[in-house]
């Protein structure tokens, strides 16, 4: 059973590593980024509410979120495992996803948080071109992570949770140290 976060800033290499690394472990890869961007396409209240926010490089307000992650969880596919890609990205949904788990009596094994430097983010996510790539959303959801949740790798460092994965290294690369990583831990 693997459970496991992913930390770091927007255009770290998160979701391409999680979607390769839950196909490796047969475990579902929820990126919260990516729910919302689906519910804003379709036009759900949660979609509607969201937008806003993430056209503008904020974080979408933590009481959402946590009611969206809630849910997410309770699915069957959830039971096997999970890759929690964009979630947490506060103090707040970290405390919050404790209690859930600790609810549904499971633990997260590890948090990974992917380090790399804010030159090559700006110059990975402008080449990206998503709606919130703009250089300004760009350097904005920087200083957004800086601030709100960049606090969670002391959050889960004091708690002997966190593995931090060098993300200046090419996709291949890091894939590697990640298997390493889930073999050496299980
Ligand atoms: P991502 O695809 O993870 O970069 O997320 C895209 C956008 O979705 C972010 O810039 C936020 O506006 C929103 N978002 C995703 N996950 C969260 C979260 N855990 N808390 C708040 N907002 C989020």
């Amino acid at each position: 059973m693997t459970r496991l976060i992913f930390l770091g800033p927007p255009g770290a290499g998160k979701g391409t590593q999680a979607h390769v690394l839950a196909q490796y472990c047969n475990i579902p890869h929820i990126s919260t980024g990516e729910i919302l961007r689906s519910a804003v396409a379709q036009r759900t209240e949660l979609g509607q509410k969201a937008q806003a926010y993430m056209d503008k490089g904020e974080l979408v307000p933590d009481h959402l979120m946590i009611e969206l992650v809630r849910d997410r969880l309770s699915y069957q596919d959830a039971t096997v495992g999970w890759i929690l890609d964009g979630f947490p990205r506060t103090v707040a949904q970290a405390k919050f996803l404790d209690v859930l788990l600790q609810e549904v009596d499971q633990a997260c094994d590890y948090v990974v948080n992917f380090d790399v430097p804010d030159e090559i983010l700006v110059d990975r996510l402008l080449s990206r071109g998503r709606k919130d790539d703009m250089e300004e959303v760009v350097r904005h959801r920087l200083e957004v992570y800086r601030q709100q949740t960049a606090p969670l790798i002391d959050f889960y460092h004091d708690r002997d949770q966190l593995v931090t994965v060098d993300g200046n290294q090419s996709v291949e690369t890091v894939n590697a140290e990640l298997q390493q990583i889930i073999q050496a831990h299980s």
